[in-house]
Formats: C-alpha cells, structure tokens, sequence
C-alpha cells in the first residue's frame, strides 16, 4: 500500500478505473473495514483517506482526544490489500469556502449546527482532488450519506456515492470509533439501543407514530440514556412521514456516560 501524505502527489496520480476512495477519520474498525472490503471487491483501486476533520467537529466536542491509532490503521489495510492511504497535510482544512448543505437543520444537524457544513467542505475538497468513480459512505451516518448524495446529484459531480450496511457489535450496538469511550461492559448494555429501533421498526403499523417515539425515548430514558433525539421521518427527505412515504428512516442519538451514540434503521413500506 502506497501512503501519501500531500494533496499535490494524490492530484498528480493516475488511478486504475474504476477506483473507489474510502473517507475516513481513522482509529478503523470492522465498520470502516467493511467499505474497504467492498471497494476491493467491487472496483480495480481502493483509496482510503484518513483524517480528522477539524472543520466537523464544535468547540465542546472531542477534536483534540478524538483516538489516533495510525499505525494499527496502516496495519489493518495493509491486511486487506488496500492500495492507498492519503493521509492529508495538516492545512488541508485551511481557506476553503465552506459549503451550505441541505437537510442539515434536523436530527444530528440540530445539536451539532455547523457539524454537516464542514463535513461536507472536505468531502467536495477530496472529491475534486481525487476524482473517484465511486465514495463509500456507511449507514451508520445515514444524514450524512444523503446530504452527500442530494449535494453531488446537485453540483453534477461526477462519482457514484455508494452507502453500506451498518456493522454491529455483537450486542447490536453500531460500531463506532467513540465505542472506544466505553468498557466491554457498558458497550453490552448500550446494545439497548439497538433492540429499541428495532421494537418501534416491529410496531409501526400497529401504534401512532407520536406513540411510538414516546415509548421509545421513555424506554431509553429509563434505561440510563440522555436522549439528544429520537425521531421517525421520511428517508428520502428527513421531513415528517406522509402518506406519500415509501421509506421511513427511525434515527436515534443517545448519551451514555457523555459518550454520544448514533444509530438507526430503515424500513421500506
Ligand atoms: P468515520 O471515521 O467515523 O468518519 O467513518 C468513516 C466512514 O465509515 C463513514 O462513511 C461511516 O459511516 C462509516 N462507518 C462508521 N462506522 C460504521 C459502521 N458501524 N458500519 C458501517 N459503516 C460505518
């Protein structure tokens, strides 16, 4: 695997098509892992970026600790033949205009305000840079894969932007990187999470909606959890359901011992 460390020798390479690149944040786990796989599967290269964006994160959040395990990440694509790792100068977040997304002022978007603008102005920056066929996002961020996606079908940027599975602790709690906040004992319990979208996901022809987000939060609520939200919208839009919806999205984001866990599902009706 060949790492590069500069915008100006990723510009200046010549992929094999069709490529994929893989944004990531780094401190990888089967979840990262799993686009990586696909990527090698499906497409000829496989690029991963490994970055933490300053641009994403707000003042109180976690920037500075955020985990940094670059070797261990190396180590890992390495394993599974990724091809290359950018891994960007520490400016690359410098002077940029920094881009207005759309469905950005609900779910995560709300407590996190500027959260999906700096995601966003850096994805664009690497989609210019790079020029992949494809960008492999997880479901696990589903807001952010859609703002993404409605942003690229916007602008007639030229990649396909792929969104994959979510991959689960054994307990079904979504991997994440901020697990790592947590014991194996806490991250047990936090499966709750999990088994509570997929109660509402089982009931939702059978109670109000209104009803089913009430119990669902006060479950959590009484489980331990600090619920930042937990809202059930269109998938395609994240605007309230109607009758028109083919797809609901349920979204959760719950704080447990101040460590903040995203998770959700889809249900096509
Ligand atoms: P991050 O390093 O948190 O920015 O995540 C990089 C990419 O990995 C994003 O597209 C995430 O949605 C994806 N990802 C993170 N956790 C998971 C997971 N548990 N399952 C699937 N994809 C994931």
């Amino acid at each position: 695997m060949e790492v590069i460390k500069s915008t100006e020798e990723i510009e200046s390479l010549n992929f094999n098509s069709p490529f994929a690149l893989v944004p990531t944040m780094g401190n990888l786990h089967e979840g990262h892992l799993s686009l990586v796989k696909y990527g090698i599967e499906n497409y000829s290269e496989v690029i991963v970026s490994i970055y933490i964006n300053p641009l994403q994160f707000g003042k109180n959040e976690d920037f500075s600790t955020y985990p940094k395990t670059i070797s261990q990440d190396i180590q890992l694509l390495e394993t599974l033949g990724c091809n290359y790792l950018f891994i960007p100068e520490k400016n690359f977040a410098e002077n940029l205009e920094i881009i207005e997304p759309k469905f950005s002022d609900v779910l995560c978007g709300l407590s996190r305000p500027f959260h999906f603008h700096g995601v966003l102005t850096i994805i664009n920056k690497f989609l210019r840079i790079i020029k992949p066929n494809a960008c492999l996002f997880g479901l696990k961020d589903y807001q952010q894969q859609l703002i993404i996606k409605e942003f690229v079908k916007r602008k007639k940027i030229k990649t396909d932007i792929v969104s994959l599975p979510i991959v689960r602790e054994k307990s079904g709690l979504a991997m994440s990187s901020r697990n790592n906040y947590l014991s194996d004992e806490d991250k047990k319990f936090c499966g709750k999470i999990y088994s509570c979208l997929k109660n509402l996901a089982a009931s939702l022809k059978k109670k109000p909606l209104g009803v089913l987000k009430i119990e669902a939060i006060n479950f959590l609520q009484h489980a331990g959890f600090e619920i930042d939200y937990l809202e059930i919208v269109d998938a395609n839009n994240l605007s309230s359901v109607t009758k028109k919806t083919n797809k609901i999205l349920i979204a959760v984001a719950a704080i447990y011992k101040k460590v903040r866990l995203i998770d959700n599902i889809v249900v096509s009706l």
